[in-house]
């Protein structure tokens, strides 16, 4: 029998019960099992939090950064300790086998690290002479109370791009993650705050739309982090942007592979399971479309058929299995319509997942669709499912054109031996995070996370350097020391 927990907003330090009488269940995907009821907070709510956040800005900004690091670091220590209850979180809330999610996790401990090397991140810069006894020093300062909005499919990963950056350069934090896995996130923060994090800095706001508004309209609150679906991320933005706050907003997806005929099949063929059906699917990373090279095409699916028929389907949290259920109910219907809609266009059914996987959770069969062309909308549209599209292509600059016309541009790979290839793909592919013989080239995160087109609205991405410009705001002395008093 699993305990059903009332959900409380984080605010000032403590678990405060939220003012809505709206509630939404939390289910357990692979189980339909209801596992807590989260508040969709009001604006109220929203409000009370900006007021506390900006009240510990005013302290927390003045707190000496190595100080703030070292709470990084004892953050750090507790995360890992935690790791396996973390882990099991994920799965219950999200669906995703534990292996994925001990991954997730140590995604997130690698953004707590960087984060805890905030004294040299930080420094600014100077010129010692810029004329005649003239002198300049940029220093870096935090912007005040910045909001993260997150999506559900990494729970972890994602809040961990936002919120251990902004808090240890300064800037108090509210957060506001999904609705549908908002189990996690209560964790990470009690841990944060064992760590030492003083009461205030850290704060989150469950809910949905009512909240993201109000977050994005609150003068106070002075950026917004957002990771999500392409049309919340496009209104997320407008919606800021209008209220004269820094935005970034990480979108949707449609990832491109290419295999060239001189890639290693089966070893192209791991990668690309592993990319399409891993996680159900349901990653901004996720290999939605491969091209083949003609010459190869009928080789690769063959390959393809046999490793997807080992896949094991089910609950996660048992030892085994690779594929676990998509999110919700909800989710699974839009992705058997998808299925229905590849048929009717015309596309080739070679593999079909719906029916498989047991009736107890929201699950979904690796699927497989050949002969997709780009007029098709299971070509176009982010399904967000283990649903897999092949291409046929004559070659790597057919490959190339295809990708290209994608309204989206998130990650893209390619299987080759072929360095001028390597070079060609680097080149010419529209696409802000590239992979060469891997399947899901999600960069570290001393790197940008780098959408490009409809993936990512904004200037500066996520994570690596940019993370630190967009999380701070420069001042520029410049200063004289006249001789007079040598
Ligand atoms: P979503 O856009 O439905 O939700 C994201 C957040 O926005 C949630 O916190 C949600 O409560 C809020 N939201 C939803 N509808 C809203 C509305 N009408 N007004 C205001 N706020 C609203 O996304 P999701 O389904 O949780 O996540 C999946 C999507 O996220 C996919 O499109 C995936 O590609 C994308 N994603 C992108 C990246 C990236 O780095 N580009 C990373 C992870 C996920």
């Amino acid at each position: 029998m699993v305990q059903i927990q009332e959900l409380k907003n984080f605010i000032g330090g403590k678990w405060v019960a939220s003012e809505t009488d709206k509630y939404e269940e939390v289910t357990n995907p692979a189980t339909k099992e209801v596992i807590a009821r989260v508040p969709l907070s009001t604006k109220t709510d929203v409000d009370y939090a900006v007021e506390v956040a900006q009240a510990a800005f005013e302290k927390w900004k003045n707190v000496a950064v190595p100080k703030r690091a070292r709470i990084l670091f004892k953050y750090q220590n507790l995360v890992v300790e935690h790791k396996e209850e973390l882990a099991k979180i994920i799965t219950v809330e999200n669906g995703k086998n534990l292996s994925e999610a001990l991954g997730e996790v140590q995604r997130g401990i690698e953004n707590i690290e960087f984060a805890a090397g905030a004294p040299s991140l930080y420094m600014g810069d100077s010129l010692a002479s810029i004329a005649t006894d003239v002198e300049a020093t940029n220093y870096r300062y935090p912007i005040g109370v910045v909001a993260g909005i997150t999506p559900f499919n990494f729970p972890m990963m994602v809040p961990c791009w936002m919120f251990p950056m902004a808090v240890v350069l300064g800037n108090s934090f509210v957060l506001k993650p999904s609705e549908k896995t908002p189990l996690l996130t209560a964790r990470l923060i009690e841990l944060f705050q064992q760590a030492g994090l003083p009461d205030g800095v850290l704060n989150m706001v469950y809910g949905a739309h009512d909240v993201v508004n109000r977050l994005g309209d609150h003068p106070d609150v002075k950026a917004l982090s957002f990771v999500g679906s392409k049309p919340v991320g496009e209104y997320v933005y407008k919606l800021g942007s209008e209220n004269l706050k820094r935005v970034q907003a990480l979108t949707g997806a449609k990832n491109h592979t290419i295999v060239l005929k001189d890639a290693d099949l089966p070893e192209s063929v791991k990668n690309i399971v592993s990319a399409a059906f891993g996680s159900a699917g349901e990653r901004c990373m996720a290999c939605a479309v491969v091209a083949v090279e003609e010459e190869v095409a009928d080789a690769f699916i063959a390959e393809l058929k046999k490793q997807t028929a080992e896949v094991t389907i089910g609950n996660g949290l048992e030892d085994g299995i690779f594929l676990g259920p998509v999110i919700s109910d909800e989710s699974k219907v839009r992705t058997e319509k998808y299925i229905e809609i590849g048929l009717n266009e015309g596309a080739e059914l070679i593999r079909d997942g719906r029916g498989e996987g047991s009736g107890d959770g929201y699950f979904v069969g690796p699927t497989i669709f050949d002969k997709v062309t780009p007029e098709m909308t299971i070509w176009k549209d982010e399904i967000f499912a283990p649903v897999l599209s092949i291409v046929r292509v004559k070659d790597l600059k057919e490959g190339i054109a295809i990708a290209n016309e994608s309204e989206f541009a998130n990650g893209a790979c390619l299987f080759t031996n072929n360095a001028s290839a390597v070079r060609y793909f680097r080149e010419n592919i529209d696409a802000g995070m590239l992979g060469i013989n891997l399947g899901v080239p999600a960069p570290m995160a001393f790197f940008p996370f780098s959408g490009w087109k409809s993936s990512f609205f904004g200037t500066l991405h996520a994570n690596g350097k940019d993370s630190i410009d967009f999380y701070t705001r420069k001042k520029v002395v410049t200063a004289r020391y006249p001789k007079s008093y040598i």
